[in-house]
């Protein structure tokens, strides 16, 4: 498959993750959770002159090329590791760390995913509906879409996709024409469903709430988040931080809840409230507009 790949990611908060997870540090050993294009690795590595260490995961094997070439200059102080967050126990015990100073969660698609050809990822392209971030899952949006029920169809995408008013007549018209294999076809049963003048009144594409559930689904992404943010704190050194980043009120809602049921034990809250991007960040990134920042501190 032909991979085709154009505009590069761009870090979303990256002032604010700094200052939340360095707290002034600027020795120690940093693990990214989501490392992707090595955009946050690069500003940790950056901030600390390259006194700090980090250890980037990412699920996606094809991205970690492009990190890897993106953070050249700091080679030495980085390992990038092809692996889930939900292994990263494994990850850590490989590398010889017991405890980090620090752990970054940005979680959602990279710019990567969404404009490299093959993945299935994007309304824009025509091509097998895929949506894995870990090529060796098993289960595509194929398979769910082609499998759920109608019901259970129209609950993740109201749920998932925040898709409140269509989900329902969504649902229905993708089981009417069934098997979909393509994100063409996935597109089509979603415009067939919504009444023309609903399809362009809104601010972003009418199919990205349904690309959007599919997509959580397809990788787990809420059940993965909640029970890496549940076991990380116990890898945190006294006084280490935990941010995370997130574009989805169900995915913030998780981070403020463990939290907060960790707050009497484990962690100190330091975001009382999720930090928003900036109006110039969300001018000059529309991808950071629905990002969500919070952070906490192993006690
Ligand atoms: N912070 C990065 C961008 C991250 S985009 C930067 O500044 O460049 C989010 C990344 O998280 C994607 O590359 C995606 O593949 C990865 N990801 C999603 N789920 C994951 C998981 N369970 N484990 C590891 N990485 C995951």
């Amino acid at each position: 498959m032909s991979r085709q790949y154009d505009e590069h990611h761009r870090s979303v908060m990256v002032h604010e993750a700094l200052h939340y997870l360095l707290g002034g540090r600027i020795e120690g050993t940093y693990l990214d959770c989501t490392a992707g294009e090595g955009g946050h690795i690069k500003a940790i590595l950056k901030a600390t002159n390259g006194q700090a260490r980090v250890i980037g995961l990412d699920v996606d094997r094809e991205v970690l090329d492009l990190a890897e070439q993106n953070l050249e200059e700091y080679r030495g102080k980085f390992r990038l590791f092809n692996s889930s967050y939900v292994d990263f126990e494994a990850v850590l015990r490989q590398a010889g760390v017991e405890r980090v100073d620090g752990v970054l969660l940005d979680v959602g698609t990279s710019t990567f995913q969404l404009k490299s050809k093959g993945r299935g990822f994007s309304y824009e392209l025509d091509e097998p509906l895929d949506m894995r971030m870990d090529l060796s899952a098993k289960i595509t949006a194929a398979d769910i879409v082609n499998s759920y029920s109608e019901s259970e169809l129209s609950r993740i995408i109201f749920e998932y996709g925040d898709e409140k008013r269509f989900a329902r007549r969504i649902a229905k018209c993708i089981v009417n024409r069934r098997p979909l294999s393509t994100t063409r076809e996935l597109h089509d049963a979603v415009k067939a469903a919504m009444p023309p003048a609903e399809r362009y009144k809104r601010k972003r594409h009418f199919a990205t709430k349904t690309f959007q559930a599919i997509r959580i689904v397809v990788n787990k992404e809420l059940e993965n988040i909640e029970g890496v943010l549940r076991s990380i704190p116990g890898f945190l050194k006294q006084g280490g931080r935990i941010v995370f980043i997130s574009f989805h009120s169900l995915e913030d809602g998780i981070a403020k809840r463990v939290f907060r049921e960790k707050s009497d034990s484990e962690l100190k809250i330091l975001t009382k409230k999720p930090i928003q991007p900036s109006q110039e960040e969300v001018e000059l990134n529309l991808r950071a507009r629905s990002a969500r920042l919070r952070a906490a501190e192993r006690i």
